[in-house]
């Protein structure tokens, strides 16, 4: 298998790149904030809980979160690889994570880190906002407040596999395409 984090602050183009990342190396794309708005959307307890952290720009509870990408992970065995996109993002869910692969005989080969200015990430996601009916990225407060989470809580989890060796940053300003070429020439270099 081969599993990677797409790793990168609120707005970094995570989502963007991921898309096409897992059409080209088949890999499975597992994204927390999308399965979150999609419990939301059906109403489901879960979904009612996580809206509450959502809405104000805070994190949603660990455990709610790793128990998500544990059914995820169990619900997929047969495929060549996962993409994380937007998990972890904190170091309890990074250390979830490694256990939960370790049960599946299996490991994240690298994480790729997007990075991109904080004045770039709020044009972006306030650009978004007039689009995409997220609430929280029509909100410059809560904009903020995922930005500062994303530096107490989220940082840190680059540090846990930094020590493994595992970060690769990328430039994630320039087009997509740009960006998607450096990200396909780490893997690539990692696949060989
Ligand atoms: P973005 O990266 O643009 O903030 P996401 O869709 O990844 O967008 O996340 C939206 C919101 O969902 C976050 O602000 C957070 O409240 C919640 N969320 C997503 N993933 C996690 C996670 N792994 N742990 C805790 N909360 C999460």
């Amino acid at each position: 298998m081969f599993n990677l984090i797409l790793f990168g602050p609120p707005g970094s183009g995570k989502g963007t790149q991921s898309e096409k990342l897992i059409v080209k190396y088949h890999l499975k794309h597992l994204s927390t904030g999308d399965l979150l708005r999609y419990e939301i959307h059906n109403q489901t307890p879960l979904g009612l809980e996580a809206k509450n952290f959502m809405d104000k720009g805070q994190l949603v509870p660990d455990e709610v979160v790793i128990g998500m990408i544990s059914s995820a992970l169990e619900a997929h065995p047969e495929v060549k690889g996962f993409l994380f996109d937007g998990f972890p993002r904190t170091s309890a869910q990074a250390e979830a994570l490694d256990k939960l692969l370790e049960l599946k005989k299996t490991s994240i080969a690298v994480m790729l880190a997007l990075e991109v200015s904080e004045e770039e990430l709020v044009k972006r996601l306030l650009k978004r906002g007039e689009t995409s009916g997220r609430s929280d990225d029509n909100n410059d407060t809560v904009i903020r407040a995922r930005i500062v989470e994303y530096h107490k809580k989220t940082a840190p989890v680059a540090d846990h596999y930094k020590k493994s060796d595992k970060v690769i940053m990328v430039k994630g300003e320039g087009s997509v395409d740009e960006i998607f070429a450096s990200l396909c020439k780490e893997i690539d270099q990692r696949l060989s």
